[in-house]
């Protein structure tokens, strides 16, 4: 991993020179170099269900090894829909199922096929930095709606303010990446109401819809009255399954709004991941106790890094969803996340991810830090130890 120089890149479009560096390029190199456990990147240390790692042996064995379908073999497509209707009620035709590259790729292709330049496009922040950049790429322009901590809740009126006459798309990801938060039925009802008013399309990312916890149940915004017609629901297998570098992915929304992403996403990838399509057949099949032990397990991990954090002096905010926490580092004596996560490696042995690059607003998360929790008991067990000397 080389590090972004400072200065522009003059190979590179003006449009891109400010997303060069990824955060969790940063943070993760720093925790190779110091050895530090790294709770900034969201990935497992561990491999998803072996019967489904199996049938990806098994797929390549069986000479699944050549070009899918563009759209994706029809088995996958129609175990996407099943999911769906097993898990929501929602009613999806497998012809308007599309498999991608991982999320990435569809919300990639959906933000290219939809949005025309100028035109803008309403984000949540902190928002994943993958909108920011593909809304640029596509010659868009951002507006972002503050989700505020301790509950990153939103205010309606922003939200109304946020919508004007050039806005194409409005962009929900669900349970939340870096917050933790599901959005509840009356916040997706208020989404909803303005999508409808302002004519919007909305792309959902619902990576995360299997990791909710306290009773707290994921919606997906297509379910509500008027929604599917006007949503892209976008997910993959890779935060599901413990599978991130396959990068499975898959969008539904009905007829010519999937085919105007399709048109898209097959001049980026075509296709991928022949082998991986046919497991992620097997993943989206399995048993509902692979689905509840998930959420228990994370929602374990989720406790056990709350507690860590609050004893090792972070002002601690509640989490109902995803395997992230999100905490305040002023009571340590900080005030800007920024230095924390560059001073933590050296301090305490521990990497965790600055918010404040996921907003406009960078008062509004200047101060907050994440950290992932999808890591082996014992290695969450060693990182906390190792943060309880800070509070000395
Ligand atoms: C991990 C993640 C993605 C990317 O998903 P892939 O399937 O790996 O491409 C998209 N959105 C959010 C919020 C994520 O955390």
């Amino acid at each position: 991993m080389s590090s972004t120089p400072a200065g522009p890149n003059p190979h590179l479009v003006a449009r891109m020179q400010g997303h060069r560096l990824s955060i969790f390029g940063e943070m993760s190199a720093l925790a190779v170099e110091t050895g530090a456990i790294n709770l900034g990147q969201g990935f497992p240390d561990t491999d998803g269900p072996p019967e489904v790692t199996a049938a990806a042996v098994q797929a390549i064995r069986d000479g699944f090894n050549q070009y899918p379908p563009d759209r994706g073999i029809p088995e996958l497509r129609q175990a996407v829909a099943d999911h769906q209707r097993r898990f929501y009620g929602l009613e999806v035709d497998a012809d308007d199922v599309m498999v991608s590259t991982g999320a990435s790729e569809a919300l990639g292709a959906a933000v290219m096929a939809l949005v025309e330049p100028g035109q803008e496009v309403v984000v949540f922040e902190p928002y994943f930095d993958l909108y920011a950049a593909v809304i640029e790429l596509a010659g868009g322009v951002r507006r972002a709606v503050t989700l505020r901590a301790p509950d990153y809740s939103f205010d309606p009126d922003e939200l109304e303010a946020a919508v004007g006459p050039d806005t194409r798309l409005l962009m929900l990801n669900t349970p939340h990446n870096p917050t933790g938060k599901v959005f509840d039925r009356a916040e997706l009802e208020t989404v909803a109401r303005v999508a409808i008013e302002h004519d919007l399309v909305v792309v959902t990312d619902e990576v995360y819809e299997h990791m909710t916890f306290d009773g707290t149940v994921h919606v997906p915004l297509a379910s509500l009255p008027g929604m599917a017609e006007r949503t892209v629901t976008i997910s993959s297998g890779g935060k599901s399954f413990g599978l991130t570098g396959w990068k499975v992915g898959w969008a539904h929304a009905p007829g010519e709004l999937i085919r105007a992403v399709h048109t898209v996403k097959q001049h980026l990838s075509f296709t991928s991941g022949a082998p991986f399509q046919r497991a992620m057949v097997t993943a989206l099949n399995l048993g509902d106790d692979y689905f509840t032990g998930l959420a228990d397990d994370l929602r374990a991990k989720r406790d056990l890094v709350s507690a860590g954090l609050a004893s090792a002096g972070l002002d601690v905010y509640p989490a109902s969803g995803t395997y992230y926490v999100t905490a305040d580092v002023r009571p340590l004596g900080y005030d800007d996340g920024m230095d924390f996560c560059r001073d933590l490696p050296g301090r305490c042995g521990v990497v965790a991810v600055p918010n404040r690059v996921f907003y406009d607003d960078a008062d509004a998360g200047r101060t907050i830090v994440r950290f992932a929790t999808c890591k082996r008991f014992e290695v969450l067990d060693e990182a906390m130890d190792r943060l309880s000397g800070l509070a000395g």
